[in-house]
């Protein structure tokens, strides 16, 4: 079957990188693309009139954790000050003795079998990153069982996960008085590593572009130099890409050089780590950032002549007063630039406006970080961190990983007049003006609506588990807290 969809703007691809297309189509069959241009005389089976939108590849997303995120929600505005705004460490680590409730990515195997949560978060993560233009997604090290209940939902909404189930060689661990420290394991995370290294085969057995593996050494702090070395041998032996958290924190810069003498990044060089294959979370806080005072480190120019990617979290570090220093330098240096939610909203619309202002605002350039340059890290910086040269671009042979966005709706005035169609989504966009999406040739959501979710029934059933999950925060909490000590809902007649 042959599917046309007519655009009003297509972001097409030649040369080496996007092309607009006024009036254009793309034509795809099966799971690939066979025309993209303005010129098409064949026909079609069906034709998906976009005429009054922006035809675009779909988004990739290359920092996801999977959840609902209600405890995360306890933390804008607030937090404990020891922690330096790193939310991870603030809403995820129990206290000894004690199981978190509403968040499974960091729960030991035992707990994670009677989790009542795991499938709700991510039939919840899955159609969130659907409905607003995701086709490709990323997940950073949740617990194997997370892994798999993701599985499932990418087979069932057709949206391409990479997944895999973190390992580290130990973890952070609170006490009664809320201290945290690191913790090793036993056998240093052997049987995690073999946990991830056994799913990522089953993946590739099971064989389709829906699901692929990725290695996930969590956090560095928390990472044997052993365990990183069977993360690189592993990679080659698996032909995956590798993921982990890095330069992300002041606790865990600090931590690394303490016990390396290191920085995080060149711990990740020291052991071969750094590699086009690497996408590195965050990597915001490098010896380069004066935020750290760190004197005659080359974090940035190490990260750049190895090619490697970092996903940025725009929305996510600026809500926790934290930035990427400069994306101009970045870029510069020779880092992929790719962008990722991790944790709300997923709307990489948002996230690309969020990039692009305080991009400038570092960069000290109102022409740093365009609006073209973040729709590039969305979309083929995200590609290029996975090796893939068939996603992320609407090119003949390329997947057919297609979004409509309907810039011209008639409902609001947001968009005012289009000049520039990507500067008009960066600026005014957001991720529910999404309207289609196709994955591998395949209708995924049409009008926003995506067959079989209904997606009021699962904001429901995500704020019914959030108000229990924010009853018994105490529970779990290092320092003991309610809901209401640790986050005072605004103008809240009960908290004074
Ligand atoms: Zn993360």
């Amino acid at each position: 079957m042959r599917t046309r969809v007519d655009g009003a703007w297509v972001v097409g691809f030649a040369d080496g990188g996007h092309r607009m297309l006024r009036n254009g189509c793309v034509v795809y069959e099966g799971e690939r693309i066979t025309y993209v241009g303005t010129d098409y005389r064949g026909g079609a089976d069906r034709v998906i009139d976009a005429t009054d939108s922006l035809v675009c590849p779909g988004f990739i997303d290359t920092h996801v954790h999977s959840g609902h995120r209600a405890l995360h929600k306890l933390l804008t505005d607030g937090g404990r000050k020891d922690l330096f705004g790193q939310p991870y460490m603030d809403v995820t680590i129990a206290r000894d003795g004690t199981k978190i409730q509403g968040y499974p990515n960091y729960l030991t195997s035992e707990e994670a079998k009677t989790d009542p949560g795991i499938a709700l978060h991510a039939a919840f993560t899955v159609a969130e990153l659907l409905r607003n233009g995701v086709t490709t997604f990323v997940e950073l090290g949740g617990h194997v069982m997370v892994q798999q209940a993701l599985w499932k939902q990418c087979e069932a909404l057709g949206v391409r996960g990479y997944l895999g189930p973190g390992y580290d060689s130990g973890r952070w661990a609170a006490d009664a008085e809320g201290k945290l420290r690191r913790q090793a394991y036993p056998d240093g995370g052997a049987h995690l590593f073999d946990a991830a290294v056994e799913f990522i085969r089953r993946v590739q057995e099971h064989g389709n572009d829906l699901v692929h593996g990725i290695l996930v050494p969590r956090e560095i702090e928390n990472c044997s130099v052993d365990i990183l070395r069977r993360t690189v041998q592993a990679a080659r032996e698996l032909g995956v890409p590798m993921a982990t958290h890095a330069g992300y924190n002041v606790i865990e810069f600090y931590e690394v050089i303490r016990e390396h003498g290191k920085t995080p990044i060149e711990l990740l060089d020291s052991v071969g780590m750094l590699t086009p294959e690497l996408n590195i979370g965050h990597a915001n806080l490098i010896s380069d950032s004066p935020r750290l005072n760190y004197s005659g480190g080359q974090d940035l120019k190490l990260m750049g002549e190895n090619k490697v990617s970092i996903s940025h979290c725009p929305i996510n570090i600026v809500r926790r007063a934290r930035v990427l220093d400069s994306w101009k330098k970045y870029r510069e240096a020779g880092v992929n630039l790719t962008i990722g939610s991790d944790t709300y909203p997923r709307d990489m619309i948002m996230n690309m406006r969020t990039a692009s202002y305080h991009g400038k605002v570092m960069s000290h350039d109102l022409t740093a970080a365009s609006a073209a340059e973040v729709f590039e890290a969305a979309t083929l910086g995200g590609a290029h961190s996975l090796g893939r040269t068939d996603i992320g671009r609407l090119a003949e042979g390329a997947r057919a990983d297609i979004i409509t966005v309907k810039v011209e709706r008639k409902d609001v005035l947001r968009y005012g007049p289009i000049w520039d169609p990507i500067r008009s989504l960066v600026e005014c966009g957001v991720g529910d003006d999404v309207d289609t999406v196709i994955t591998n040739g395949q209708v995924r959501m049409e009008n926003g609506c995506i067959p079989g979710v209904d997606l009021g029934e699962l904001r429901a059933a995500a704020q019914g588990f959030g108000e229990h999950v924010w009853a018994n925060l105490q529970e779990w909490d290092p320092l003991k807290r309610t809901a209401h000590a640790m986050c005072r809902p605004s103008f809240c007649p009960d908290c004074d």
